[in-house]
């Protein structure tokens, strides 16, 4: 019995939040570190590339696809429980909203930011998922922040290790963890009374109200920002670059760093407004825009 369940010739556009995106070579669903194992095993016998997935929230698939295998951490890989009171142990294929859910069920406070996030816990530790702080806007509370150690499996020696948060290089929106596949985690929280946790993932998802706004497909933030003072999106914006069009892809006409797919847009129409954001930018300001994005 195959320890992983596969599909062939996926439509990438069907796991992805900008909803474009080619076909993989195969979509895989290990059922544990075993299945991620014998998974590899067949991917390399077939001589493709593998990619790993969480929900696809931050990632543009090009409309070629992608001719390799994804490998999506899905059932198996959403266990939730609390160790010693105020730690939780999650997997890397639960969601963000089950995380703050079980966080808020439990009277543990430390996660509400992520209430609002689409993605999952995986993806969230690889990108170190973060939102501006509620009482000081020109600071970021991230993931890392929470985050007691991170369990993963090394591809260098197919091993798998406990990684101390010490020992991950964790920036803003990146986590150093290439060429590592994320198993799971262990969160420090804190008590607190669920009034307490209520109101401030209210607060959060408040300052997220102009999000609704978008109403098209999107990957979130397309760049980072330069600064905590200088936003990727007023850069945009200054150029005049809000509401630009490319095929069926748009820079929002509500949030310049995003870039919302009309309906029918391909990964060209996007890398498109890409470029021609990076080009104003530099040339009205010499800043070189960074992609948060992850493109496949
Ligand atoms: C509407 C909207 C709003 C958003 N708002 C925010 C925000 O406020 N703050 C923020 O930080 N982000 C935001 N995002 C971006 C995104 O939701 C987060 O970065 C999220 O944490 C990504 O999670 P994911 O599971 O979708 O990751 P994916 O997009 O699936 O993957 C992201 C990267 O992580 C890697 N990866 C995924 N799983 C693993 C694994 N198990 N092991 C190793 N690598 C892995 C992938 O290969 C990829 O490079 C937003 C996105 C959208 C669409």
């Amino acid at each position: 019995m195959l320890m992983y369940m596969i599909i062939y010739n996926e439509p990438l556009s069907r796991h992805t939040s900008f909803k474009i995106g080619g076909p993989a070579y195969c979509w895989i669903e290990p059922e544990n570190s075993d299945g991620i194992l014998e998974a590899i095993n067949f991917i390399e016998a077939k001589n493709k590339k593998f990619i790993i997935l969480g929900k696809g929230t931050n990632l543009l698939v090009k409309d070629e696809g992608f001719n390799g295998a994804i490998i999506h951490l899905a059932k198996g890989f959403e266990k939730i429980e609390t160790e010693k009171e105020v730690i939780i142990k999650a997997g890397a294929g639960l969601s963000l909203a089950r995380l703050t859910k079980y966080a808020f069920d439990n009277s543990l406070a430390g996660c509400e930011f992520l209430a609002g996030l689409p993605g999952n816990l995986c993806g969230a530790i690889f990108m170190n998922a973060g939102v501006r702080s509620l009482e000081c806007p020109a600071e970021f509370i991230e993931i890392k922040d929470i985050i007691l150690d991170v369990e993963i499996l090394d591809l260098k020696d197919r091993k798998i290790k406990t990684l101390d948060k010490r020992d991950i290089d964790f920036k803003y929106r990146s986590s150093g963890l290439e060429r590592k596949i994320i198993l799971g985690a262990r969160l420090k929280l804190e008590k607190d009374n669920k009034i307490n946790i209520q109101d401030r993932i209210k607060a959060f998802n408040k300052k997220r109200d102009w999000l609704a706004k978008i109403g098209f497909p999107n990957a979130g933030s397309i760049f980072k920002n330069p600064s905590p003072y200088k936003s990727a999106g007023m850069l945009i914006e200054s150029c005049g670059l809000k509401g630009k069009r490319i095929g069926d892809a748009e820079i929002s006409k509500v949030h310049a760093n995003i870039i919302v797919n009309l309906g029918k847009a391909t990964a060209n129409d996007v890398l498109g407004l890409i470029d021609l954001a990076r080009a104003g930018v530099k040339q009205k300001f010499d800043i070189n825009l960074e992609l948060e994005l992850k493109i496949i």
